[in-house]
């Protein structure tokens, strides 16, 4: 009998089960109207959900489930010799899962862009022997499922060579991104959670407070996640969907930014 809970909208793990998921009742997500529910690995097992690993390129992979648990984000592992990075943990893990990533080498860090992606970060850590769990620390107070493996990180952080983890904040203050040198053939990649989201164009980017509710950020905020990414270089960008910007995302993130500092600012008033 499962003793911890999952929000059946958001995926996050709780230890206790409040009247509603502390995450969804922020202004940045949602409660269904069919009020709030709660399951367990359990009955998501029970349910039939499978869960993926797919090859991004060669060392990132995905994690994704089917039918979606939560809001349909996906996992990303990066791979390098010294060990794996779990990015973004999803709301679901079962034993075959848990093999398979286990089979990619030994994972370092658990560590999430920001707290709507908190999923079961902490059943993963134990089901990964104890791997550490990252939690940036502007948004430590998020966590719904306290474990000892949980430290709190600022600044950059080097997790794995050639992978350094950073906050340039803006959709949550402690908003991360991952900057992995080695990605897109030593182009450099950068997985940016939801602090930066890949555009269905695949050539512009967004900076949003919250994306399904609509709040915008300042362009000021826009400009300053811009240019603290833009200090490493990178050719690819992965959010925390399927959305990717395949080249040129370095200049792709900065020309988005410009252009939300311009919207934003009234510049292009005449045309609404
Ligand atoms: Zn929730
Ligand atoms: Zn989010």
């Amino acid at each position: 009998m499962d003793e911890w809970w999952i929000c059946a909208t958001c995926a996050v793990e709780h230890d206790e089960q409040p009247e509603v998921c502390t995450i969804c009742a922020d202004e940045r997500q949602w409660v269904p109207a069919s009020g709030q529910a709660w399951t367990t690995l359990t009955e998501l097992e029970e349910a039939g959900v499978r869960a993926e690993i797919h090859v991004l390129e060669h060392d990132l992979y995905a994690l994704r489930t089917t039918p979606d648990v939560g809001i349909g984000q996906e996992s990303k592992l990066v791979v390098t010799p010294d060990g794996v990075l779990l990015w973004d943990p999803i709301g679901y893990l079962d034993d075959a899962l848990v093999a398979a990533v286990r089979a990619l080498g030994e994972v370092v860090a658990v560590v999430a862009s920001h707290p709507h992606m908190y999923g079961v970060q902490v059943e993963w850590s134990r089901r990964l022997g104890g791997a550490p769990i990252l939690v940036a620390e502007p948004d430590r107070g998020w966590v719904q499922r306290e474990d000892e493996a949980i430290a709190s990180w600022q600044g950059d952080l080097e997790v794995l060579p050639g992978v350094v983890l950073s906050q340039p904040g803006g959709h949550f203050p402690g908003s991360a991104v991952v900057h992995w040198a080695a990605g897109a053939g030593g182009r450099g990649v950068l997985l940016s959670g939801d602090t930066i989201f890949a555009n269905p164009d695949r050539t512009s980017v967004s900076f949003m407070r919250s994306y399904p509710n609509r709040i915008p950020l300042s362009g000021a905020v826009a400009e300053r996640v811009a240019q603290h990414v833009a200090r490493r270089p990178f050719d690819r960008l992965y959010n925390n969907f399927a959305g990717v910007i395949p080249t040129g995302a370095r200049d792709v993130v900065l020309r988005s930014a410009a252009r939300h500092a311009a919207w934003t600012r009234g510049d292009h008033d005449g045309l609404t």
